[in-house]
């Protein structure tokens, strides 16, 4: 962790980035109301910067002077923090930009990121106006955490990064279909949930995954093995441009099978799979409590085929507490690992990545630890 605002340090300030579009449209008006003024009296310099369309923070961030700027700070739901990840991971300088601290307002209708970051302050949960509160206080303290990547593959070749979570089935259904109810807030998934329970259905598919030991080093040096394995097959290694991207070393590449370290979950009829990388998956979805920014892990959550709609109803109450794991329900699966292939059989079908849609198919991750930094209490 560091300090952000030091002595010395202050002449650029942050950029913050809102969103005019997220939730029901009311980012600008909260940074208006609330963000403002706490900047200003914490004496932080600072520039609003209002997006005018999908990826323009993302092409600002990928030409930035990054040089100008203490930390880039948004104000939205988590799908702008998306881009600006993505802006930064785009850039030929990545390996710098991505050290830019970068900070979260809730100001969307999806902010699990900021509960998230509330939630690391060990303070009670609080949603709204509240969360926005204890956020901007975050930020104008000013201390930084490193903040594990998700480096996600999909199968026509395109590789993004992911801070949050990939979520198919249940979860990502609600989260595309309650678009038509973004007027509500966060109050969106909810009813979301609820329209979707009522017509509950199964995906068909294969899931694997590389499980966490307790131990990071060996995790990391069985990768190596595999990595090794894959250079000696390639000669790649010549190529200078291969050298500067981020070596995903765990993942063989998704026409040929898992590595024999992997494991294969039996089951291929589910309801959920949902990949977490912090703890929130919306304000009021506790799904990884012991979740933490930088700890390297992907908590995976799958829930198979045959759960009643009760019961289901039951472990959804219990998220908002973070208690669902202690239902002891056998359709619910938590396990922790370094990386993870997805492939989805059912067909047409819904995978997000942080709450964003994208191309629906196989897809593969993995966890790069704490290779960004985050605004953290
Ligand atoms: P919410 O939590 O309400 O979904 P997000 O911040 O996740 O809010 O933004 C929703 C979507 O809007 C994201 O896909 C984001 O890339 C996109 N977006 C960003 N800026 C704009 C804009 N100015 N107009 C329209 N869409 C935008
Ligand atoms: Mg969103």
């Amino acid at each position: 962790s560091g300090v952000l605002f030091s002595e010395g340090l202050r002449s650029c300030g942050v950029m913050v980035l809102v969103n005019p579009q997220s939730g029901w449209g009311q980012a600008t008006a909260l940074y208006n109301s609330h963000i403002q003024r706490m900047l200003t009296e914490a004496d932080i310099p600072h520039t609003l910067v209002i997006t005018e369309r999908q990826n323009h923070a993302r092409e600002m961030v990928r030409n930035a002077d990054l040089t100008q700027w203490d930390a880039l700070v948004i104000l939205s739901g988590d799908g702008l923090l998306f881009e600006v990840v993505n802006g930064l991971m785009d850039r030929p300088d990545w390996e710098k930009a991505i050290q830019t601290p970068v900070g979260i307002l809730p100001g969307g209708s999806g902010n699990a990121l900021a509960a998230s970051v509330h939630h690391y302050t060990r303070k009670p949960q609080v949603w709204g106006e509240d969360l926005l509160v204890s956020c901007g206080f975050v930020l104008c303290k000013g201390l930084t955490s490193k903040l594990d990547l998700i480096s996600v593959h999909l199968s026509s070749g395109v590789r993004l990064f992911s801070f949050l979570s990939i979520a198919w089935g249940f979860v990502a259904d609600v989260d595309i279909e309650s678009e038509q109810f973004r007027l509500i807030g966060p109050f969106r998934f909810i009813v979301g949930t609820l329209v979707r329970l009522a017509s509950l259905r199964t995906y068909r598919g294969k899931l694997a995954f590389l499980p966490a030991t307790d131990n990071l080093e060996t995790d990391v040096s069985q990768a190596q093995q595999t990595h090794n394995n894959r250079a000696s097959n390639k000669s790649s290694e010549h190529n200078p441009s291969e050298h500067k991207r981020l070596v995903d070393h765990l993942l063989v590449p998704l026409d040929q099978p898992v590595p024999q370290s992997w494991t294969v979950v039996e089951e291929q009829e589910f309801v959920l799979v949902v990949a977490m990388f912090q703890s929130y998956l919306g304000e009021d979805w506790l799904v990884a409590p012991s979740a933490f920014t930088d700890d390297g892990v992907i908590h995976l959550f799958y829930m198979t085929a045959g759960i009643s709609r009760p019961t289901l109803l039951r472990l959804f109450r219990a998220m908002q507490s973070g208690t669902h794991m202690e239902c002891g329900c056998p359709h619910l699966v938590y396990r922790r690992a370094r990386a993870l292939r997805l492939e989805p059989e059912t067909r047409p079908g819904i995978i997000t990545v942080d709450g964003e849609q994208v191309e629906y198919g196989p897809l593969q991750a993995q966890a790069h630890r704490g290779v960004a930094r985050l605004i953290t209490g």
